[in-house]
């Protein structure tokens, strides 16, 4: 999927496999905090419709609150949270689950993900998830930091394919093996940390793809990988800097500066590193 993709809007949507559909860009809320109800207010505000938090930001609470204070039909928008790992296992998850809900304050969740391919527990959690998506308080499942073997077990293992793998995802870590193996399997692939929580932000080769579309660096490496197909979620709890991450559907980037982009690739982790957990 490449540019010249100019039909490209804050609504345009993604259909996961199960037929829901999912907003190509949302509002991360890690580490959000007491700015978290704000946040969500301000992106509801300027047409953000995909909100992605996790039990264990423990701001559910404040998300829930600003969608039912927002006056946007719930319909509208996308929540997605998150099974913590020390809530895994088959009979744990269906109380997490419960508990995420209630302290959303809502009636249902679009996407709920296993935050960690946690060994041992992973697969009862999936049968757990694959139950509760039978009902009508959940939408789509899915999950997160899965690679391919994580991806190859949960498939061989249970037979049910997730929706979606939410990923640490942009040029610097740009994941080719995981992103191969979804397309195959028609799993969406969602970018976390797509600004590279700004560790990144000064990069020239980026910062002069930027300056050649009177852009910000940060606003490039979104539409990166909206251009790759993926649906992305940074995270600011300023609304200048929401405003700005929702600036990226009036331009385009040229074969050549993807390329460029593309090149950056050098396995470069913010965080924490699934690609050798057991
Ligand atoms: P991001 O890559 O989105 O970067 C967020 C950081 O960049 C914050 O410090 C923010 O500061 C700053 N920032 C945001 N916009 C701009 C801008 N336009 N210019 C300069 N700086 C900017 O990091 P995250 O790790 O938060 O990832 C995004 C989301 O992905 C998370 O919030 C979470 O929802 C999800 N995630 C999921 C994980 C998982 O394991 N499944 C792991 C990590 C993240 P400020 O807020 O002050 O603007």
């Amino acid at each position: 999927m490449h540019a010249k993709i100019t039909d490209l809007t804050l609504a345009s949507t993604v259909t996961l496999a199960n037929g829901v559909r999912m907003p190509r860009l949302g509002l991360g809320v890690f580490r959000a905090g007491k700015d978290t109800y704000d946040a969500v207010r301000a992106a509801l505000d300027l047409g953000y419709r995909h909100v992605d938090t996790a039990a264990v930001y423990g701001n559910e609470g404040d998300v829930g609150r600003a969608i039912r204070d927002s006056g946007v039909p719930r319909e509208e928008i996308f929540v997605t949270t998150k099974l913590w790992n020390e809530e895994q296992g088959h009979d744990e998850a269906l109380a997490a689950f419960d508990a995420s809900l209630s302290r959303l304050g809502l009636d249902y969740v679009d996407l709920y993900l296993l935050h960690w391919p946690v060994p041992e527990k992973r697969l009862g959690s999936w049968r757990a998830l694959a139950h509760l998506v039978e009902g009508d308080r959940l939408r789509a499942i899915g999950v997160s930091n899965f690679m391919p073997r994580h991806l190859d077990e949960l498939i061989e293992e249970t037979g049910v394919v997730p929706t979606v793998d939410q990923i640490e995802l942009h040029p610097f870590h740009a994941q080719r093996p995981t992103r191969a193996l979804c397309e195959k399997l028609g799993i969406v692939v969602e970018a976390y940390s797509p600004l590279t929580k700004g560790k990144r932000l000064d990069d020239p080769t980026v910062a002069a793809i930027a300056k050649a579309h009177e852009k910000t660096i940060a606003q490039v490496m979104i539409r990166w990988s909206l251009e790759h197909g993926h649906v992305v979620i940074p995270k600011s709890s300023k609304k200048e800097r929401i405003a700005e991450n929702a600036g990226v559907f009036d331009f385009a980037l040229t074969d050549e500066e993807r390329m460029k982009l593309d090149g950056l690739d050098e396995h470069f982790v913010t965080a924490w590193d699934p690609t050798d957990a057991p």
